[in-house]
């Protein structure tokens, strides 16, 4: 419920609806704006109808329901956009925000030579699985904790701060060791108890959209991670699936849009995974940004015919050097900023 205050309600009024609203067992999210205050009131759906009294409160104008069902990632009980700080960047700001690097961290000598690679394109943020999701058990399942060394080492080389996924709640505390943001994995978007772990976390969480979600049970999914009070939620989409075969998913960016009309997250674009096939990345990520994206992950590979995972869709360094140049101009043109 949105507990809507009287232009020029007391402060004494306001505290007061604040502590009604907890006192019915409901937490209270107040929003001070220039011409008066809004109170969102968070709780068990069931006790509605109490909060419904609180209509004839002194200086409370009216008492509506929020209508979305996501009510910390929506627009309804907050203004503006969420700007996310990791590592001295700013995720949802003006700045573009590029993550690139392998699918899966392979050997010491791969991974540096991509994060070089990626670094001195201008990526701002390296990527690598260290826990892999893979569609067969027999599939490389990545190199788990000696893989969360090798970023650290790849870190301390090109200063990139790391983005690894988290596939299991009970190794959430080993990976916030080394991750600056913890990826949640499209097949994971509803592994409910693995977003709560990581809405304990201090780490901010990037969210895959699952492979056949809606937007309504993505945006569900990052209500998981808020309401267990991690504020730091940066959505991805990464295709979903569809009807088509030709590419590995279908890239959803009228998703990029919907998003960022209800949420106020930010949200990012995998134009790799969505692809499935290089050939595609540089356009998909092109459309992305003019989309309306707050950033790109992408996958490169410093020898993707070899590479362990996903060789087919990451692109080989020269390629993401001139996608990196490629998207400048349309960055300014979306009204954003490059800092490469
Ligand atoms: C990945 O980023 O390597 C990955 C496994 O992605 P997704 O969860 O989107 O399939
Ligand atoms: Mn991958």
């Amino acid at each position: 419920m949105i507990v809507v205050m009287e232009n020029g309600a007391a402060k004494g009024q306001i505290e007061a609806v604040i502590e009604r609203i907890e006192s019915l067992g409901f937490e209270a999210h107040p929003i001070h704006g220039v011409e008066r205050t809004v109170i969102g009131a968070i709780g068990d759906e069931r006790g509605k109808a109490a909060l419904q009294q609180i209509e004839g409160m002194a200086g409370v104008e009216s008492v509506m329901p929020i209508l979305r069902p996501y009510k910390l990632a929506g627009r309804e009980l907050r203004e503006g956009a969420s700007r996310i700080e990791v590592a001295g960047h700013c995720i949802g700001g003006d700045e573009i925000t590029i993550i690139a690097g392998p699918c899966s961290v392979e050997t010491d000598e791969s991974l540096m030579a991509t994060a070089r690679a990626v670094a001195a394109s201008g990526a701002q943020m390296l990527r690598g699985g260290a826990y892999k999701p893979r569609t067969s058990p027999y599939s490389f399942q990545g190199h788990r904790e000696e893989g969360l060394k090798m970023l650290e080492a790849a870190k301390q080389e090109t200063g990139l701060p790391i983005v690894t996924e988290l596939m299991d709640p009970r190794n959430c505390e080993l990976v916030c060791q080394y991750a600056d943001i913890l990826q949640i994995g499209a097949r994971n978007m509803q592994n409910f108890q693995l977003l709560t772990e990581a809405g304990k976390s201090n780490k901010p969480v990037l969210l895959k959209r699952g492979i056949a979600a809606t937007i309504t049970e993505w945006l569900m999914a990052a209500e998981y991670i808020l309401s267990a009070g991690n504020p730091n939620v940066i959505l991805c989409e990464r295709g979903i699936r569809t009807f088509g075969t030709e590419t590995r998913n279908t890239l959803d960016l009228g998703a990029v849009a919907v998003v960022k009309r209800y949420s106020h997250l930010p949200v990012i674009v995998d134009p790799s995974h969505a692809a499935g096939d290089y050939h595609y990345v540089e356009t998909f990520s092109r459309s992305a940004i003019a989309a309306g994206a707050d950033g790109l992950m992408v996958e490169v590979h410093h020898d993707p015919a070899n590479a362990w995972s996903d060789g087919a869709q990451s692109l080989r360094p020269d390629k993401f050097d001139r996608l990196m140049k490629q998207i400048k101009p349309i960055i300014e043109a979306v009204g954003r900023k490059a800092t490469w």
